[in-house]
Order: structure tokens, then C-alpha cells, then sequence
């Protein structure tokens, strides 16, 4: 055993062994990967080993598509045989809405690179004839999707990493970890010492114990999870060719072939979290779990419902085993907050669709930096304090038992709610608010009417909260509104250093002393890293705010560019609530509320000035994302509550009310803002989005300088633009295709309803090609079917900025 190494990997299952092998395959080959036992000892070996691409995040579906690939690669490399069934899988749909969905996904393939075709209930009896189509509307038919052989796929892409430098210990425990005060690793094993720069926990059922032994909280719950394994049937002895991977969607239960027979699995509607305090470590290799046959009765005779035959058939085999899952369903990976050189690839639910997806991303992460791509929905920083053990224990449950749930884009899941509430949540609520979590915290999404239930129809199309948050708009637009945004993101920067540090960090110009700039960061690549505003308090202190569920994405981004600085840096969201109010009334609000002037000589657009209003002591700052006259007033949370009542007292008289995110977005899309992890993401550079417009390209330094001098000069590919649909029953959400007559030409990023304009508005990014000559034959695919669409030339409302400004 080597005592010193570049990277250890704890763990020898499907993701360890493909960690292992993507580190090598990017050029890193002194790495050592750890087995307590043998390879595939955790949740691998009793696997069903099915795979897919879809996913109902695309980037996750791209990275899925990767993996699929890899397969054969390492099959090739190894000559181990991976035991690789490329059936094609099939999707069914056995009610109108599903079959909606289905359509409306089969639109977005497209735009997410996947090769997929509807069938008809005839075509799918063809592919599969021990279905019973008599209630099945339709079909979607991906052909990269299967099965694989477990034990084979993980040998393989073991023995591809050995053949380019890698080592394997198996029956070696990792018993403890030991960080260094130069960020480097004493992993103890009980066969001895490893030194190593790097540690990456893919230890699957047991990486919260892994977590553990360096001090870090995994949110992951393993889940039992059941097959059966049927005896022969003639249909599919008989049937020429292999039947395709198939999943009943609402009957959460997917079936592939298994020799002359099936394996049919189920996720059933009562879940059963397992081993909810630690995995013990005598489990595993070839344990598997007592089976639950009550639980799952109802959920098989379904199946046996939808596969008529296998009644007959008999069960040869009954599966029980448990794999972890995050409490969202996507994998955790990537660098964990405060722990140098430690690195998450665990809570991968999914380890045969998704193992080597997520081994290339935290390969690419681990040596160049930074993922390609946005990966955001596996990044391990997407869960802050609030994933508490007990909390992903229910959301894990939720998720389980809501696998193949349909899911709408309006869908707020109810598990683990409310969990964090801001400081005037009560008051809201009497308000009659609709709430959605963000990072754990309740934040207003609109207000239903007074005596209506404060619930909203899950729907693709427009919903019950189409017209309150009309009237919201119309408020805002029209008078003054006011809303709880304390979900905002706050950050404060201070030190001797602060001003290199800041120059440094982002792409702007800092603004001058009681000025705000927005603030773009950039990627060593030029790419987008955020998409924050930052706000001058002193000479030597700063004010950022941003998106508030990227809280710990930005926190490990700003402590990774230290360097040795002499920066303080303080995440004060949770200790600061926001409260805005935006409209052409209000500054005559705030001018009756606050204790100083309000004009726009003394606070003009885009200053930040420290006041009172009323007993509460304000940073206020006057922007707003609804595009008119506006201000967010930042506060000791205690004060909140306060504040807010006076603000709706002193407002009275000019009929201020209260308005929510949906109504914030639909204002900001009348103004072409876009928002981060939609129009804003790493996959995109500020000449693509508009951002080039606050990128100082004359400072002399900052993160990503060159590559963006680069992207400033070169031809676009795509450019955001925004679209004006000529819809009347549904907006557009994202990733819908948009086509130039029959081509192909981009995809809408974020779409919504524009109440003062009364259009349906849509950004999205465009191939450049088409933006020239092309307008007037544009169309988007909404739901399930194209409708003509126009580029417009710049925002749909105020395009001048003259309202804001006033
Ligand atoms: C019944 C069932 C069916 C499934 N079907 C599918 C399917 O069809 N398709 C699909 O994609 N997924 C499926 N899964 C999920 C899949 O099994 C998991 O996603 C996958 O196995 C996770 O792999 P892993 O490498 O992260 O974890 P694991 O397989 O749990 O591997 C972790 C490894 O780490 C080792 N280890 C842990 N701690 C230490 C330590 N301290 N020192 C050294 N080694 C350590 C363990 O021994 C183990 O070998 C199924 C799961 C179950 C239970």
C-alpha cells in the first residue's frame, strides 16, 4: 500500500470506481481508491442496474447521457465485459395529463440533446406485448436507455483506472480521517497510514459515517427499496428481440427483461427509511434486507395489473436492499464548505444513470477547478444548516415515494414545511399568502384571495394564481406594493483588504462611497460565476446581496479567493430581514416613514444611505427588480415585523399592498432581467447574456480578465434575448425549443405571463445566426403545442429605464 498519494477515494462502488477511473481519464494517475471489502459491497451489488438519460433537470440529463457512454468505453479499455443491454426504454402515460407532460418533455429533448419518439399505445404493445395498453394514452421512447451488469460495470471501470496508474485496496477500512494544518489528509486505515492531498467520500450507504470522521454533515437517508425477480414467461421466451426498459410513471414501478422472465420495482406509497442514525459497518457485500410484502402488496398488483402475465409467472426472487438518497433526489458532489481538500460525490440515488456524470464533473472540479457546465442542482452547497437529519429524513421520504411523480413547474411539496419562517411570516400569512421554500425559508409566492384556501392549482398552463397576481402587478405598476424579501442573500465585506479583495473577486467597478453597482463574478474561464449587487458602506466595507438559496455557492467561492487576505466576511441573511417596496408611490411612502430625505438629490438610483424608519433602524437601498421606483430596506430582524406594520400603516392612504415572488418575476420579465440558475449560469459569459455592459474590462485585474477580453472581441454563438408568444392559456417556463420556421434556433431560459403589457414574455438564448434577418418566423413549443413568437428589440416595459429611475 502506497503512503502517499495524490487523491484517495473511500469507497469501491459504482461511483468510487468511476471517480476513480475519471480522475485518471483527466490526468490525474497517482490516486488510490479504498474498499472496506470488496468492489460493489454497498448498494451496487444488488442493484437492478437499469440506466437513463432523462432527468427533469437537463443538466443532470446531459451528464446522464455522458455516462451512458463511458460504459462501453471501459469495456473496451478493460476487456471486462459490462454486461451492457441497450434495450431503449419506454415512458408510458395512462392519463391526459401525463400524456400532456410527456408531449410537452418529448418538445424539450431537443433542447437537451436527447433522441427521443411518442408512440402510440400499438406501437408500445409491439415493443413490449406483456403490457396491458388498454388505458395507455402514449409513449415516450428513448433508445439510450437499459440495463447493466452491476458487478461487471464497476470491475471495468476499476480496471481501466488500474491500467492508467490507479490503485485499489480492497478488505482496507478507512477508520479515520485527519486534516493537516497545510489542508492535506492523514487517511488511517487498519492496514496502515495514507498521506494524501485530496479525499473524496463515495462511501454511498456509509458516507454520513464518513462525513463524520472529518466533521461533516451528509444529508442523506437510506431508503429500503424492493424488486422481484419473476419466473419465465412465454410472451417474452418467445418474443424476438429484448423487451425495452419500461416505466409505468403513474404507477411508480419500472420493468426490464431478466432472462426468460422480468424485474419489476416499485416505490411504493408507504417508504421505509433504513438504518436512520448510522449504516452499520458489519453490512453489506451480499446482505440484503427482510422484505416488506405488506408495504408493497398494493404497488405490485398494479404492476401485475399493468403486466398481466407476470401473475402467472410466479416470483422467483424478492430484492430488498437500501440506497441513500439527498433530500431533493440529486446527488451531493463537490467541494464542502470549510473543509480544504475534502470532496462529497455521495447521495448518488441513481449510481448506473448518473455514477460517471457525477465522477466527470468532480474530476473536472477537483483539477481544473471547476465543473464544465452547470451542476449546481448536484453541488453538495446547495443545502445549508436547515437539511438537518430530520429534515432529510421526511424530504427523503417525500422524494421516494414521489420517484416518477408528475411534476409541475408551480408544484411546492409540502414535506418538512413550514421549516424556516421569516420575522413577519404571521403577518403574511393573514395576508393569506401562498408560500415556497427557498433555502429552508418561507418566502410569499402570492397572496390568494381573502376566504379562498392559500393553495394553487399544480398546473403547466396558467393557475389559479394568474389573476390575484395580476392584481399584484397591477398594484405595484400603478401605486405602491410591498413584499417580505428576506430570502435575499446578504453578505458583508470589510477589512484592510477589503478593496483588492473586491476589485479582485468581481468583474465590476466598485461603486463609490453610498453607491450600488451590480456585481458580476467570473469564472477563471470566463464564464459566469454570479450575478450579485454589491453596495459600498464605508471605504473599507461593502454590502453584497444576491439570490438567497445560493448562500453557501457564494460563501465557499468568496473564502476560496482569500488568499491570505486581511477580508472579513460575514453571511448576515438569517440575522437580516429585507422588506421592499416598489411603485410610483413609493418614495411618497418613504418619505412620510423615514427619518431622512428621500428625494432624488439626496438618495438617487442606485445609492444605499442608513436611515430609521419608523423604530427601525434601515439600510435602505434604492433598486428594485420590479423596474419602477423602488426601495429594500435591510433591518435587524427583530425590527421586521415592526417595520413591516408601519410600512402598511403609513402606506395606507396610498393603497400599498402586498405582493410575492410570481409577481416580482412577471414584473422583471417585462423588464428582460434575467435571474441566476436560469439566464445566469456558468454556462454563459457576459457578452452572451448582456452582462458585458458592468464587466470593467480596463481594471487590471480580476478573476477571469483574460478569458473575458477574449469573449468580448470573439462572434457569438447565442445571445439572450427576450420573446414576445402569442399565447393565451400558458407561459413558457424553460428549455422549450425555440425554432426559425423548422430549424432549431435556441431555447427559453425563463418565461411568464407580463401583466402590464398583457403578453406572454419569454427570455431565452438564440443562435446568432437568426437574429439578423429572421424576425417575425420565430415560434415556441409551450405545453404541447409551437405558437408564433417575436423577438423584441429590447424590454417590454419602460425599456429606457426612465420609471426606475424617477
Ligand atoms: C434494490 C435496489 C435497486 C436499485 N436499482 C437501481 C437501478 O436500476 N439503477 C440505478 O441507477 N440505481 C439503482 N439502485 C441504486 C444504486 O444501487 C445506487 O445508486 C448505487 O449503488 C450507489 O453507489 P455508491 O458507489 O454511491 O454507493 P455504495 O454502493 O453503497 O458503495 C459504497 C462503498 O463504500 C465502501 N465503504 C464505505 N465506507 C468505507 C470505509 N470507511 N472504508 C472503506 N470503504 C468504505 C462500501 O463498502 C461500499 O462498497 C438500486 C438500489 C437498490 C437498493
Amino acid at each position: 500500500m502506497k503512503e502517499h498519494t495524490r487523491v484517495v477515494v473511500i469507497g469501491g462502488g459504482i461511483v468510487g470506481a468511476a471517480v476513480l477511473y475519471h480522475l485518471t481519464k483527466l490526468g490525474w494517475s497517482d490516486v488510490v481508491l479504498v474498499e472496506r471489502k470488496q468492489l460493489t459491497a454497498g448498494s451496487t451489488w444488488h442493484a437492478a442496474g437499469a440506466f437513463h438519460a432523462m432527468n427533469s433537470d437537463p443538466n443532470v440529463s446531459r451528464l446522464q447521457a455522458y455516462g451512458i457512454s463511458v460504459y462501453k468505453e471501459v469495456e473496451e479499455i478493460s476487456g471486462q465485459d459490462v454486461g451492457m443491454h441497450l434495450t431503449g426504454g419506454i415512458n408510458i402515460a395512462a392519463t391526459p395529463e401525463r400524456w400532456e407532460v410527456i408531449r410537452y418533455e418529448h418538445a424539450r429533448h431537443r433542447v437537451i440533446g436527447i433522441d427521443s419518439h411518442l408512440l402510440s399505445p400499438e406501437e408500445i404493445k409491439k415493443l413490449c406485448p406483456i403490457i396491458d395498453t388498454s388505458d395507455v394514452i402514449g409513449g415516450l421512447f428513448d433508445g439510450n436507455e437499459g440495463n447493466i451488469d452491476p458487478y461487471g460495470s464497476t470491475h471495468a471501470l476499476a480496471k481501466a483506472a488500474r491500467m492508467a496508474g490507479a490503485e485499489v485496496y480492497l478488505k482496507t477500512m478507512v477508520e479515520d480521517l485527519v486534516h493537516k494544518s497545510d489542508g492535506s489528509w492523514t487517511v488511517v486505515t487498519d492496514k496502515g497510514n495514507i498521506q494524501c492531498e485530496h479525499i473524496v467520500n463515495c462511501a454511498g450507504l456509509w458516507a454520513r459515517e464518513v462525513g463524520r470522521m472529518a466533521g461533516v454533515h451528509v444529508p442523506i437517508i437510506p431508503m429500503e427499496h424492493h424488486y422481484i425477480l419473476t419466473g419465465d414467461i412465454d410472451e417474452v421466451k418467445d418474443f424476438d428481440g429484448e423487451l425495452p426498459m419500461m416505466i409505468d410513471l403513474d404507477g411508480e414501478m419500472y420493468l426490464r427483461q431478466e432472462q426468460n422472465g422480468v424485474l419489476l420495482g416499485v416505490y411504493e406509497k408507504n417508504s421505509t427509511p433504513w438504518s436512520v442514525e448510522s449504516t452499520p459497518w458489519d453490512y453489506g457485500e451480499s446482505d440484503l434486507l427482510e422484505p416488506r410484502m405488506d408495504d408493497i402488496e398494493d404497488a405490485l398488483m398494479q404492476g401485475f395489473e399493468r403486466f398481466p402475465s407476470l401473475a402467472d409467472a410466479g416470483i422467483r426472487r424478492i430484492v430488498n436492499g437500501p440506497f441513500t438518497f439527498a433530500p431533493d433526489g440529486n446527488p451531493l458532489i463537490g467541494p464542502v464548505r470549510g473543509v480544504q481538500n475534502y470532496w462529497s460525490c455521495c447521495g448518488v440515488m441513481a449510481g448506473f444513470s448518473q455514477g460517471s456524470g457525477v465522477a466527470l464533473a468532480l474530476s473536472q472540479w477537483m483539477i481544473d477547478g471547476e465543473p464544465e457546465g452547470d451542476v449546481f442542482a448536484m453541488d453538495v452547497n446547495r443545502f445549508g444548516a436547515y437539511a438537518t437529519r430530520k429534515y432529510t429524513i421526511v424530504k427523503g421520504m417525500e422524494f421516494y415515494e414521489n420517484r416518477f411523480k408528475l411534476l409541475c413547474p408551480n408544484d411546492e411539496w409540502p414535506a418538512a414545511r413550514p421549516n424556516k419562517v421569516s420575522a413577519v411570516h404571521d403577518r403574511l400569512q393573514q395576508a393569506n399568502a401562498v408560500f415556497g421554500p427557498s433555502f429552508g425559508l418561507e418566502t410569499p409566492l402570492w397572496f390568494a384571495p381573502q376566504g379562498s384556501e392559500a393553495t394553487e392549482t399544480p398546473s403547466f398552463r396558467r393557475s389559479n394564481a394568474h389573476g390575484p397576481v395580476g392584481e399584484e402587478c397591477r398594484a405595484v405598476r400603478d401605486g405602491v406594493g410591498i413584499i417580505d424579501v428576506s430570502s435575499i442573500a446578504k453578505y458583508e465585506i470589510s477589512g484592510p483588504d477589503a478593496v483588492s479583495y473586491m476589485d479582485y473577486v468581481f468583474a465590476s467597478r466598485l461603486p463609490e462611497l453610498g453607491r450600488i453597482r451590480m456585481g458580476p463574478m467570473l469564472l477563471p474561464s470566463g464564464h459566469l460565476k454570479g450575478d450579485l449587487t454589491v453596495m459600498r458602506l464605508a471605504a473599507d466595507k461593502f454590502m453584497v446581496t444576491g439570490s438567497g438559496y445560493l448562500q453557501e455557492f457564494h460563501m465557499l467561492w468568496f473564502e476560496q479567493q482569500l488568499a491570505g487576505m486581511n477580508v472579513r466576511i460575514d453571511n448576515r441573511t438569517e440575522e437580516l430581514s429585507a422588506i421592499a417596496i416598489a411603485g410610483p408611490g413609493s418614495r411618497e411612502l418613504l418619505s412620510k416613514a423615514a427619518s431622512g430625505d428621500v428625494d432624488n438629490d439626496s438618495m438617487p438610483f442606485m445609492s444605499a444611505h442608513s436611515m430609521d424608519v419608523g423604530f427601525a433602524p434601515c439600510l435602505i437601498a434604492r433598486l428594485s427588480f420590479t423596474g419602477e421606483l423602488g426601495y429594500e430596506m435591510y433591518v435587524p430582524a427583530a425590527y421586521a415585523g415592526m417595520l413591516y406594520d408601519y410600512l402598511l400603516e403609513v402606506g395606507d392612504s396610498l393603497g400599498i399592498r402586498p405582493f410575492g415572488i410570481r409577481a416580482l418575476v412577471s414584473l422583471g420579465m417585462e423588464k428582460s432581467f434575467g435571474i441566476w440558475s436560469r439566464e445566469y449560469t456558468p454556462e454563459y459569459t457576459p457578452a452572451m447574456c448582456g452582462f458585458d455592459r458592468w464587466v470593467d474590462y480596463g481594471k487590471a485585474d480580476f478573476i477571469g480578465r483574460d478569458a473575458a477580453l477574449v469573449d468580448r472581441d470573439a462572434e457569438l454563438e447565442h445571445k439572450l434575448v427576450t420573446l414576445e408568444i402569442d399565447s393565451t392559456d400558458a407561459d413558457a417556463w424553460g428549455y422549450e425549443p425555440i425554432w426559425c420556421k423548422d430549424e432549431y434556433a435556441g431555447f427559453v431560459t425563463s418565461g411568464a405571463y407580463g401583466h402590464t403589457v398583457e403578453k406572454s414574455l419569454a427570455l431565452g438564448y438564440v443562435k446568432t445566426q437568426y437574429l439578423e434577418s429572421s424576425n417575425g418566423e420565430f415560434s415556441v413549443h409551450v405545453v404541447d403545442e409551437r405558437r408564433p413568437a417575436v423577438i423584441t428589440s429590447g424590454a417590454s416595459y419602460d425599456p429606457s429605464g426612465s420609471q426606475m429611475r424617477s
